[in-house]
């Protein structure tokens, strides 16, 4: 475990334990090295925890991903079958009945994002760990990525769109984000 002291522009000090396990401690500028060192101290505790639980996360999050193994080829292939099967239709459905038209929809394997639209290109991307989630919330990631294309930002329109299109909507983006919680990471909620 390392730790790594940042000075600040901060009035107080404060730490978090980032995903490696090692622990990352913001002072304010002028602060002694014992401060520092008395801080870390009282915090000892903490810091096990802490690390304890980031590390647990990190294992269930491997076991979560792992579950769809995309390391040789014939995997990569498998899943790509299986998506273009999977999502192929829904793009189909969806667009159609929206009046949209993606130049190209794809398959990448990020664990940041379960989908992406890039609106100038009007092209999206779909994570290949949909294939993780039940098909209603892949429906769900399709149709959202799907509405970018008549409206770019999450504001009140687009959710209208949402409500025309896909009125489970909330129920499935709740879903989703429990299965991503299961996965290990309660820090950060998977946007799509
Ligand atoms: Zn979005």
């Amino acid at each position: 475990m390392s730790i790594q002291v940042t000075y600040r522009r901060t009035s107080r000090l404060s730490m978090r334990i980032v995903k490696s396990g090692d622990v990352h401690v913001s002072v304010p500028y002028g602060t002694s090295i014992a401060e520092v060192e008395a801080f870390i101290e009282t915090h000892r505790e903490w810091i096990e925890k802490s690390r304890k639980k980031t590390s647990e996360r990190q294992q269930q999050r491997v076991a979560f991903f792992s579950q769809l193994p995309l390391a040789t080829r014939a995997q990569a292939d498998e899943a790509l079958e299986r998506l273009e099967a999977l999502v192929g239709p829904m793009v189909e459905r969806h667009a159609k009945e929206m009046g949209v038209k993606p130049s190209v929809v794809y398959y990448k394997p990020t664990i940041s994002r379960w989908g992406q639209c890039d609106v100038r290109k009007r092209s999206i991307c779909i994570s290949a760990y949909v294939l993780l989630l039940p098909d209603w919330c892949v429906e769900h990631v399709v149709v959202h990525e799907l509405c970018h294309l008549l409206e770019p930002s999450h504001n009140a329109r687009f959710h209208a769109l949402m409500d025309q299109y896909f009125p489970r909507w909330r129920e499935a983006r709740k879903e989703t984000r429990r299965i991503y919680r299961m996965a290990g990471d309660d820090t950060k909620i998977k946007k799509i």
